[in-house]
């Protein structure tokens, strides 16, 4: 249960995403427009904020960057453009996920959970160095560096379990790739080809190929996520 805020000038995904949201017992208010949704965050204090790239008053980037400017509440970026390039960006600039329109209720609901369990393990320190990780039946323990699959260690070199732990700390969140770089290798360019590198190094010890991803799960020119297998 969350109370959610609905950024979206069409009035029928508005009503619709309400009414689902509210059978799913969130609390929900929504708004039309940029400037409405930042005079709600900045009153009220959201779980999460469902925000349509196409609003009638400001660009979306726009709209997301004035709501990074006064809260760091978890945003879920709506949007009917499939435009990699800019969710991207978008994710880069402080979104927490996003959905490509149309999307169905399960889909959101899972993102909305991903995002929701990701801020409250930050709340409650849940990503502090000694909190162990499970993911299905991943385990991730970022103080002693140890990482095991199913009950069985798994034999990791350090950029692979730097990768891994960085990843099942955020599971079922998009990670994009610029991000992997600055947090994971701490640079702030390189070759995506040292990502999937790695990548295919940790699938092969993960027991599984990209071909049928089970944990980490990669979309193409937006990113990578791990989540537990289905
Ligand atoms: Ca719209």
């Amino acid at each position: 249960m969350a109370s959610v805020l609905v950024v979206e000038d069409d009035q029928f995904v508005r009503s619709a995403l309400i009414r689902h949201l509210t059978e799913a017992s969130h609390t929900v208010r929504s708004v039309g427009t940029a400037l409405e949704a930042l005079r709600e965050v900045a009153h009220i204090g959201f779980d999460v904020v469902i925000l349509d790239l196409g609003l009638p008053d400001l660009d979306g980037a726009e709209a997301l960057k004035m709501l990074r400017g006064v809260t760091d509440v978890p945003v879920i970026i709506a949007t009917a453009r499939d435009d990699e390039a800019e969710i991207v960006r978008l994710l880069n600039d402080g979104a927490d996920d996003y959905l490509t329109k149309p999307f169905s209720v399960e889909h959101l609901s899972a993102r909305m959970s991903a995002v929701l369990r990701r801020a409250r393990g930050a709340v409650a320190g849940g990503e502090a160095p000694s909190g162990v990780v499970r993911v299905g039946g991943l385990t991730v323990d970022p103080l002693r560096r140890r990482a095991a699959l199913d009950g069985v260690a798994l034999d990791l070199t350090r950029r692979e379990f730097d990768l891994l732990a960085f990843l099942a700390g955020r599971p079922g969140v998009v990670v994009a790739r610029r991000e992997l770089l600055a947090e994971v290798w701490q640079q702030s360019y390189g070759d995506d080809q040292t990502i999937d590198v790695h990548l295919s190094w940790l699938r092969r010890k993960l027991g599984e190929t990209a071909a049928s991803p089970r944990y980490l799960h990669t979309l193409r020119g937006v990113g990578v996520k791990l989540e537990p297998p289905r």
